[in-house]
């Protein structure tokens, strides 16, 4: 029998087929059960890919395809397709994005997003006000209680906007415990228009507002966003550096790698 057959039969718990020794007394019969069999197949990974899809909440379908190289000068195709084969979400490596407003920031996250939904991996996205107020209700909300032991159980978590409106210092204290903890198993992937310097004023806390970064980069060699030089730490990264013209500033991709 076809491999292909017995396999996809395996994987139905059909057992007539999985042993392998069925013959179709019908000319073509095995082909017209693969081609169903295939069918089959292909609609359950679909409404697998619906289903992450919904978990996952990403508000909105932005790809990799999508995203110009020629608008955004800073990254290259080759960066880009880098970011797509999703290694570094394998490795549970995080990825923070900083920089100014309309730069591609938000949009490559949901590009990393979309494509480790596609790829089978559990992904969950939110918008820093969002996840504040899940963190905050969870202990009088069903819901809110269950969305974070979500988030827990995730490969990919993706938070946009951190930093961008003021929160209060009990919010502060159980984002960067939610972040020290996804940072053991999970990749996370932030974006910031402000760079870790300008996080000590919103998060109103500068002993957290210097931890966070910390832990995200934990191990690792961080680009001094001030400019005055680089913190050496135990791994080596990708650091890309684009440079936005419409903003005549630079942007900031890092992207950690084992050394
Ligand atoms: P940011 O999060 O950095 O503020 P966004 O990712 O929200 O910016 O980008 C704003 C809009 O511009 C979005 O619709 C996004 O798809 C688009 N955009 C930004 N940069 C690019 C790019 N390099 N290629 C294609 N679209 C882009
Ligand atoms: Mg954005």
């Amino acid at each position: 029998m076809n491999a292909e057959l017995i396999s996809l039969a395996k994987q139905f718990h059909l057992g007539v087929l999985s042993g392998g020794k069925f013959v179709s007394s019908n000319e073509g019969g095995e082909a017209c059960i693969l081609e169903v069999l295939r069918a089959e197949a292909a609609a359950r990974e679909k409404r697998a890919i619906a289903e992450r899809a919904k978990q996952a909440r990403l508000p909105t379908y932005k790809g990799f395809k999508e995203f110009d190289t020629d608008f955004q000068k800073g990254i290259t195709r080759e960066q880009l397709a880098k970011l797509e084969t999703l290694e570094r979400v394998d490795q549970a490596f995080n990825l923070v994005l900083i920089g100014p407003p309309g730069t591609g920031k938000t949009h490559l996250a949901l590009a990393i997003g979309n494509k480790a939904v596609e790829r089978g991996y559990k992904v969950f996205f939110s918008a820093m006000d969002t996840l504040t107020h899940i963190l905050k209700t969870r202990e009088i909300s069903v819901k809110s209680a269950s969305r974070v032991r979500s988030i827990y159980k995730c490969d990919l978590v993706i938070i946009d906007e951190v930093a961008y409106l003021p929160i209060s210092k009990n919010e502060a204290i159980w984002f960067f415990s939610l972040i020290s903890q996804l940072c053991e198993t999970a990749s996370v992937v932030i974006t910031s228009d402000k760079g870790f310097s300008g996080w000590a004023e919103i998060l109103g806390d500068a002993v957290l507002a210097t931890a966070l970064p910390d832990r995200l980069t934990h191990k690792c060699q961080v680009p001094d966003l001030e400019g005055e030089g680089w913190r050496i730490a135990l791994r080596k990264h990708i650091f890309y550096s684009f440079y936005s013209i419409r903003w005549g500033i630079f942007v900031c991709l890092i992207w950690w790698i084992p050394s």
